[in-house]
C-alpha cells in the first residue's frame, strides 16, 4: 500500500468526508435562511423591475395616453398595435391599444418612450396563463392593470425620478 492509498484509507476509516458534511450542515443550520417559501413569502423587487404592462390614468380617471404612438414605433418586437381618433373635445385618444405579450421581450423601451408615463411595466410578475390567447392584452386589460397597480407604479416612478 503506497502513501496515497494509506491516506485514502484513513480518510475513509475516520469518516472524514462524512464529518465534513456534518460540519457544513451544522454551520448553515444556525445561519439566517437565504431561501423563501414562495409563493407564501416574496422577496423585495427593484423600483425598476419590468413586469406586466399597464396603462395608467390621471387621478381624475382620464387616460394618460395621448395616442402619440411613440411606444408602438419604438417597440423592437412590434408587439404594440394602436388605433386612434380625435375626440369631440379635440383630444386624441386610442380606440385600440393591444400588446401581444407573447412577442414582448420586456426591454422597457415603450415606457422609456412614453412622454406622459402612460404605458409602464409594473411590479406584477405573476401573470402566467393557461392559454396563449390570454396573453393578447387589450386596452381594457391594460387599463385594469393600471387601476390595480397604480399605487405601486406611482411609488416606483417617484423612487426612480432622481436617477432619470
Ligand atoms: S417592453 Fe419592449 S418589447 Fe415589450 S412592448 Fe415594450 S417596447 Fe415592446
Ligand atoms: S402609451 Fe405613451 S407613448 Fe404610447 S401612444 Fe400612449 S402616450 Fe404615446
Amino acid at each position: 500500500m503506497n502513501n496515497f492509498s494509506i491516506r485514502e484509507f484513513l480518510r475513509y476509516f475516520l469518516m472524514i468526508d462524512f464529518l465534513s458534511g456534518i460540519r457544513v450542515g451544522l454551520k448553515y443550520f444556525f445561519k439566517p435562511k437565504v431561501t423563501l417559501n414562495y409563493p407564501h413569502e416574496k422577496g423585495p423587487i427593484s423600483p425598476r423591475f419590468r413586469g406586466e404592462h399597464a396603462l395608467r390614468r390621471y387621478s381624475n380617471g382620464e387616460e394618460r395616453c395621448i395616442a402619440c404612438k411613440l411606444c408602438e414605433a419604438i417597440c423592437p418586437a412590434q408587439a404594440i398595435s394602436i388605433d386612434a381618433e380625435e375626440r369631440e373635445d379635440g383630444s386624441r385618444r386610442t380606440t385600440r391599444y393591444d400588446i401581444d405579450m407573447t412577442k414582448c421581450i420586456y426591454c422597457g423601451f415603450c415606457q422609456e418612450a412614453c412622454p406622459v408615463d402612460a404605458i409602464v411595466e409594473g411590479p406584477n410578475f405573476e401573470f402566467s396563463t393557461e392559454t396563449r390567447s390570454e396573453l393578447f392584452y387589450s386596452k381594457e386589460k391594460l387599463l385594469s392593470n393600471g387601476d390595480r397597480w397604480e399605487k405601486e407604479i406611482a411609488r416606483n416612478i417617484e423612487a426612480d425620478t432622481r436617477y432619470r
